[in-house]
């Protein structure tokens, strides 16, 4: 069985205990690869060599970092099918989508930096003509890179790339649930000629090794990506040793459709935005709030369009929902449902496992599923499912709509149709949450302010923000 091995210092090395966890297939629930069981002592030569590699790294010219970004871009793209396959195997979801989502933008994301990096400027600030401040910005140091399984390599390199071409060097720990896609990674950094050391890939448990790598004393900055429980933990061991800190967090996104909205495209959004990747993306619009004039027509036509999702192997074209991630999220997923029957609520469609055929019986899918009749504020509405789970809540008026769409902890996205354009700004203004769509969901522009309000996170990440988070601001003030 195939072993995904560490990258520590530009080789593949094996954890040093020895020891491994089985990896499943979601698609199947068979153990398919094991993962290196890293401990603390491959943190530590992780650490070590990305701390060597630090000085030549962060010396080197941009035009240099830039080169070897972009000719990680070109492997990958080299490698595009592999990619695929693996990242399908790995985390369930149809390959379809990582054909079009996850594996483009791995590239896309090394190719943006080592690009931005070229175009990344400082300020100056002049005390008329008496003296001059000019900030120079200056790589940080070791960075540790932390995501989640939902995006595998699309997370992952969206930290990587930037951290790496401000200069810094790099431990990276994805997670141990979906480690495949940086384990073909590494092999590609190999191949690519990434200097020993720039970046390091330790495989593990994040509870085991997640805190010898955020709180090791010569990792001063921490990027993490992942669920806000985990990220208040990091914040916590992170503080006393005031390590610079990106958070990207949960989310429980309003998708508001408005009574004068495009009927067919805000339903056709409805359940993109509710059932890409099994509804695992932390932008999912998994509370659907319609307006009352026009709601029994909506839900008949959202139940007709999610009638005809196929529920399938992932490797088919026509499969729209895979599988979920693990046996473990699946029963969480489950027991949610059952919770919101016990709050009262109806389940409209779904509510169930699904069982394949064949050698995918024991495969982790679920049928996609919509509740109504909950109130805004129970814990069904309030806390991430993360899986294929719609709740549906009618609306009256404008203010009650932000009223109920902002009554969470989080506030990472949202929603909103309407051909009005006057309520498509103000609603936007009112909505609590670092990224605001109307009229489309998960329309991505790489250069944008990309983050969370409330508990959703701290930071933003995306073009010249991860840049500056990733870089340490110095001002030089000359007395002329
Ligand atoms: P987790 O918080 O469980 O894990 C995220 C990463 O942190 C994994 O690599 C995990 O490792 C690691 N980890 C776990 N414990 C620690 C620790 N003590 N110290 C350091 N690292 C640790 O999240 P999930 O992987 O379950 O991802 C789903 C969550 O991510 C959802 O809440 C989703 O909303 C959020 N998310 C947010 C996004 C955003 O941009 N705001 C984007 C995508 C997802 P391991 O898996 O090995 O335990």
């Amino acid at each position: 069985m195939e072993k995904i091995l560490n990258y520590i210092d530009g080789e593949m090395r094996a954890p040093s205990s020895n020891k491994y966890i089985n990896n499943y297939n979601p698609s199947s629930g068979l153990v398919y690869s094991l993962i290196a069981n890293s401990s603390k002592k491959d943190i530590n030569s992780a650490v070590d060599s990305a701390k060597q590699a630090f000085n030549d790294w962060s010396t080197s010219s941009k035009k240099f970092r830039h080169d070897v970004l972009m000719s990680i871009a070109d492997k990958i793209e080299e490698n595009f099918e592999a990619l695929v396959v693996a990242e399908s195997l790995d985390n369930g979801k149809t390959e379809s989508l990582a054909r079009r989502v996850d594996i483009p933008r791995a590239s896309e994301n090394f190719r943006f930096f080592a690009t931005a990096i070229l175009h990344f400027s400082s300020e100056t600030h002049d005390m008329d003509g008496k003296a001059l401040n000019y900030t120079l910005r200056e790589p940080v140091g070791v960075c540790a890179c932390i995501s989640p399984w939902n995006l595998p390599l699309y997370l992952l390199t969206w930290k990587i790339a930037p951290a790496l071409a401000a200069g810094n060097t790099v431990v990276a720990k994805p997670s141990e649930i979906t480690p495949m896609t940086a384990y073909l990674l590494s092999k590609i950094c190999i191949e690519a000629g990434v200097p020993k050391g720039v970046l390091n890939i330790v495989h593990g448990l994040g509870s085991e090794i997640g805190d010898n790598l955020t709180t090791h004393p010569d990792v001063p900055i921490v990027s993490f990506t992942g669920g806000t429980l985990t990220g208040q933990h990091i914040a916590k061991v992170t503080a006393p040793m005031f390590k610079k800190l990106s958070l990207e967090l949960g989310g429980k996104n309003p998708n508001i459709v408005f009574d004068d909205a495009d009927f067919e495209k805000s339903v056709s959004m409805a359940v993109k935005a509710g059932f890409s990747n099994q509804g695992q993306i932390c932008l999912c619009g998994s509370r659907l709030f319609v307006q009352e004039t026009i709601y029994e027509k909506f839900k008949i036509a959202l139940l007709e369009k999610i009638s005809e999702l196929a529920v399938g192997s992932p490797l088919d074209n026509k499969t729209d929902i895979g599988a979920v991630v693990s046996h473990e999220h699946m029963t969480k997923i489950l027991s949610k449902i059952e919770e919101a029957e016990e709050l009262g609520g109806e389940i409209l469609c779904g509510g169930k496992r699904k069982i394949l055929a064949g050698n995918l019986k024991g495969g982790y899918y679920l049928e996609p599923t919509v509740i109504e009749g909950l109130s805004y504020d129970c814990s069904i509405n309030q806390e991430e499912i993360f899986g294929p789970v719609l709740s549906l809540l009618p609306f009256k008026s404008e203010e009650e709509v932000i009223m109920m769409a902002n009554s969470t902890k989080y506030g990472l996205s949202a929603s909103i149709f309407t051909n009005d354009i006057s309520r498509g700004h103000r609603v936007a203004a009112k909505i609590k949450a670092g990224v605001v769509w109307v009229n489309t969901w998960l329309l991505r522009d790489l250069r944008i302010p990309f983050g969370g309000m409330k508990q959703s996170g701290i930071g933003r990440e995306g073009g010249f923000k991860s840049l500056q988070f990733f870089t340490e601001p110095k001002n030089v003030c000359i007395k002329i």
